[in-house]
C-alpha cells in the first residue's frame, strides 16, 4: 500500500541535474481484461523502455540512467499479463527506487526522464481519495477493511454467532417466540457494537470515509445504530452477503461507490471554485490566479481538466512560478526556467501541502474558467481587509 508519506517523499524528491541525475518514472498500464491474450501490453512496454535507452545513449547520458533504465526494462520483460499497474521510480544516481502495484487506470505505459519524478497519472488516481474504511456487516458479523488505491486490507472482525433460531428450536408458539425476540436483541447487540468500534476507529483517526457492504434487509436497523458523526462520512452502500463475499467483489463494489463518489464531490466543488470565483469570495480561476493563491498559501483544493497543460516558468532557485514566460524572476531577479507543463511543478506543491487535486473529465465551467480554477481556504487580502476594517 503507497502511503502519504511516500508520496510525499517522492513529490520531494529532485534529481542533481549538476551531477548528471535524472528521475525516472515509468508506468505501466495493462491490457483490458478482455484484450489481456493479446500481450500486446508487455510488448508496448518493452518498446517504450528500449526507446528511452536508445534516446538516453544518443544524448550521452549512459552510466547510472543506463542502469535504471535496464532494471526497468527487466521488470517490462516479467510484465506479461499483469492486471495490476506498476509504476517505479528510480535515480540510481542518488540511490533511489520505488516501485508500487496501482490499480489499472493508468491511461497509458509510459517512460519519464525529468529533474523531477513525473506524478502526474498518480495524481490523477489519487485525485482526493480519503482514507477509506469499508464495513461489511450482518447480523451477526462485520469485516472491517481499508482500502487505499485499489489496496485491500481487511483490519479486523467482530463475530457474535446467533443463539438458533427459533424455527429450528421445533418449538412452537410462545417458545419460538421467545427465542426470535432472543435472536433479535443478540443482532441488535451485535449492530450496537459494530457501530460503536466503527466510532472509536474514526476517533482514533484510523479513517475518514467509510462505506458499508449490507444485506438490504439488515440496513436500516443497522443504520439506526451508526453514530450521528459516523453517518456524516459515510459515502455509500452497496449490497453484500458477508458470509460469501469475496475480497476482489469488496474491493470492486467498494472502488465503484467511491469513484462516483469523488467524480461528484469533483463537480460540485469545481462549480463552487468557478462561483466563488466570480462573486470574489474563496475562489480563483485561471492559471496566473491559481499560481499566486498557490504561493500565498491560499489554495485548499485544484480543479483541472483531464488534460490541462500550460507552459510556465519556474525559479530554481526560490521556486517562483510564473504564467507570463518571463526571462528572469519576479521576486528575486535569477534566470528562470520553461516549463512545457505547469501540472509537473503544481503537482509536487499539491500533495506536499496536502491540497486536493481533482481531474475532470467533463466541466464545462471548468472548460470555459481556463481549464485550471482552485478553492481557497482563505483570501490574504481579503482577510486584511476585514482585520483593519474590525481594528
Ligand atoms: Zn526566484
Amino acid at each position: 500500500m503507497m502511503t502519504r508519506d511516500e508520496i510525499r517523499e517522492l513529490a520531494a524528491f529532485q534529481a542533481d541535474e549538476t551531477k548528471g541525475a535524472c528521475a525516472l518514472s515509468f508506468y505501466f498500464q495493462p491490457d483490458p481484461p478482455q484484450d489481456r491474450s493479446h500481450r500486446r501490453e508487455a510488448i508496448v512496454a518493452k518498446d517504450v523502455v528500449k526507446q528511452a535507452l536508445k534516446s538516453a545513449a544518443a544524448s550521452g547520458k549512459n552510466g547510472p540512467l543506463h542502469a535504471d533504465l535496464d532494471r526497468v526494462l527487466d521488470l517490462a520483460t516479467n510484465l506479461r499479463g499483469s492486471a495490476r499497474g506498476r509504476a517505479v521510480f528510480a535515480c540510481s544516481a542518488q540511490n533511489f527506487w520505488k516501485e508500487y502495484e496501482l490499480p489499472p487506470r493508468l491511461g497509458g505505459t509510459q517512460i519519464y526522464l525529468q529533474p523531477r519524478f513525473q506524478l502526474k497519472p498518480l495524481a490523477a488516481l489519487l485525485g482526493a481519495q480519503p482514507t477509506l474504511s469499508v464495513a461489511v456487516v450482518d447480523r451477526q458479523r462485520a469485516r472491517f477493511f481499508d482500502l487505499r488505491l485499489d489496496d485491500l486490507r481487511e483490519r479486523g472482525a467482530i463475530v457474535h454467532m446467533l443463539s438458533r433460531n427459533a424455527s429450528s428450536d421445533g418449538f412452537n408458539g410462545y417458545e419460538a417466540g421467545h427465542a426470535e425476540r432472543r435472536v433479535s436483541e443478540e443482532a441488535l447487540q451485535h449492530f450496537k457494537a459494530v457501530a460503536e468500534r466503527l466510532r472509536i476507529d474514526f476517533e482514533k483517526g484510523i479513517w475518514e470515509r467509510l462505506i458499508v457492504g449490507c444485506q438490504d434487509a439488515n440496513w436500516r436497523e443497522f443504520e439506526a445504530h451508526l453514530h450521528p458523526y459516523v453517518r456524516q462520512r459515510l459515502i455509500g452502500r452497496f449490497s453484500a452477503d458477508v458470509a460469501s463475499v469475496s475480497n476482489e467483489e469488496i474491493r470492486d463494489h467498494a472502488g465503484a461507490v467511491l469513484n462516483q463518489w469523488i467524480a461528484k464531490r469533483a463537480s460540485t466543488k469545481a462549480g463552487e471554485a468557478v462561483d466563488f470565483a466570480k462573486s470574489n469570495g474563496r475562489g480563483v480561476t485561471g492559471l496566473r490566479r491559481v499560481l499566486q493563491a498557490l504561493e500565498a498559501g491560499e489554495v485548499q483544493s485544484i480543479f483541472l481538466t483531464e488534460n490541462y497543460s500550460a507552459r510556465a516558468v519556474e525559479c530554481p532557485n526560490c521556486g517562483h512560478l510564473d504564467a507570463h514566460l518571463v526571462p528572469s524572476c519576479v521576486a528575486c531577479g535569477r534566470p528562470t526556467r520553461e516549463l512545457t507543463d505547469v501540472s509537473d511543478a503544481i503537482i509536487p506543491i499539491a500533495i506536499r501541502r496536502d491540497i486536493e487535486l481533482f481531474y475532470l473529465k467533463e466541466h464545462a465551467d471548468l472548460d470555459r474558467a481556463g481549464n485550471i480554477a482552485a478553492l481557497l481556504r482563505f483570501r490574504s487580502d481579503q482577510t486584511t481587509g476585514q482585520l483593519a476594517a474590525a481594528s
